[in-house]
């Protein structure tokens, strides 16, 4: 309806239509809009289709595009030092859309990390190998297996996580991106423990990096989302995929995100700092079997830490393994925690503990986490942003009373 047809129209066309698609104005919001309209409409059709056809570049379904989404993937872009980024619908959306844009097909292989979240690892050693994908899991840390994988299997995809979930082992990305490069497979990497606050895959050849969003991205337990990081072609075939599977992220949610970026820096730099604190509190604590945090000089991989990711940080995680290696010595310590929260999520402002036996990696069997060293005791920890003491005072008292 035009503008001047109103005062023909009726009460429920005008309710309709009245307020909406006034001209443009001449001020610029501060803040990016949440831009929750499925369709965009244009002056004129010729416009209308050529973007709908693809030929030109706009936006005419939130499922194709969004503003507000496309300003958070440029926001992760920027951090990521890539040409472009991909939001999706969840974490585990981003890592599923983009092992199918890399063009995974039945007779693939992929060789991935062994030691990477839950859901990624039954993504591969289920879903996906019900349709054909082989996956080799291999220890990460241990370089000489991941080469020889890599050189039998001639895989079409190589997946790891720079710092994993749960037990904050690294992966020597620039490595193994020269590895994958002799065989011409594609590089998937996971960066959500890392952040582009600590670290830059892309820089080190990485093809997709992929984010949780969901954690230190948005960082206040109030949004589900994921981003892939990538160069266009790659956008291209996330793209593609997306909008058969349906994976894409709401404007809201892409809002939340792109505010939560805003203050990635200070909240990871404090996190960090606490996750340090509370690591150096455990060490040979006599309630704990080990302690991993990559920022202890006794982690097997301190060095490799230090080299990749941002100086003098080592990451806002942290586990522990409870001397009492059982669900009910770990459930115990959960329970006697006071400030520090049971959340089953990680990366936010407060302070969370969890049971990886039981939430994060609860789908594998006993046999595939022993093979991980996800024991049933163990703790995974996420720093939030709290004074350093009342999280220190909170571990070691729940500790003194498990
Ligand atoms: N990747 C990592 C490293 C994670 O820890 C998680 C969730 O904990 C995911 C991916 C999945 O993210 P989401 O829960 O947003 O799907």
């Amino acid at each position: 309806m035009r503008m001047d047809d109103q005062h023909q129209a009726g009460f429920a066309t005008r309710a309709v239509h009245a307020g909406e698609h006034l001209p443009p104005a001449d001020f610029v919001p501060i803040a990016t809009p949440i831009h929750v309209g499925a369709s965009y409409i244009y002056q004129d059709l010729e416009r209308l289709y050529g973007v709908t056809t693809g030929e030109q570049e706009g936006y005419v379904y939130t499922r194709y595009g969004n503003p507000t989404v496309g300003a958070m993937e440029a926001a992760v872009a920027e951090m990521e030092g890539t040409a472009t980024a991909f939001g999706t619908a969840s974490g585990m959306a981003a890592v599923h859309t983009a092992l199918l844009g890399a063009g995974l097909q039945a007779g693939d292989r992929v060789v991935a990390s062994r030691d990477i979240y839950g859901s990624a690892y039954t993504l591969l050693n289920g879903l996906l190998r019900r349709f054909g994908v082989e996956t080799t899991f291999v220890d990460v840390t241990d370089l000489a297996a991941v080469r020889e994988a890599i050189r039998v299997k001639r895989p079409r995809l190589v997946h790891c996580e720079v710092i994993s979930n749960p037990l904050l082992r690294l992966a020597d990305i620039p490595v193994i991106v020269e590895e994958a490069r002799h065989v011409g497979a594609v590089v998937t990497v996971d960066s959500t423990f890392a952040t582009p606050y600590l670290a830059t895959p892309a820089t080190w050849g990485v093809d997709m990096v992929i984010h949780s969003s969901t954690k230190y991205l948005g960082g206040h337990g109030d949004v589900v989302a994921g981003v892939i990081a990538c160069d266009e072609a790659t956008r291209a075939a996330l793209w593609d995929v997306a909008i058969q599977t349906g994976g894409i992220l709401s404007a809201f949610d892409g809002w939340l995100v792109l505010r939560g970026i805003k203050t990635l820096a200070l909240r990871m730099s404090r996190q960090c700092s606490n996750a340090m604190a509370i690591a150096e509190s455990l060490r040979g604590h006599p309630k704990l079997r080990r302690v991993h945090y990559p920022g202890l000089a006794e982690h097997p991989q301190h060095d490799l830490a230090a080299t990749l990711l941002r100086p003098g940080t080592f990451g806002a995680m942290l586990a522990f393994e409870l001397q009492d290696d059982s669900q009910a010595g770990a459930m115990r310590f959960l329970s006697a925690l006071r400030r520090v929260l049971p959340t089953q999520s990680l990366g936010d402002v407060y302070s969370s503990a969890l049971i990886p036996a039981l939430s994060s990696h609860h789908m594998l069997s006993p046999e595939e986490r022993a093979t991980i060293g996800v024991s049933d005791g163990l703790i995974r920890f996420s720093a939030g942003i709290e004074d350093p003491d009342d999280l220190v005072r909170d571990v070691l008292q729940a500790l003194d009373r498990c």
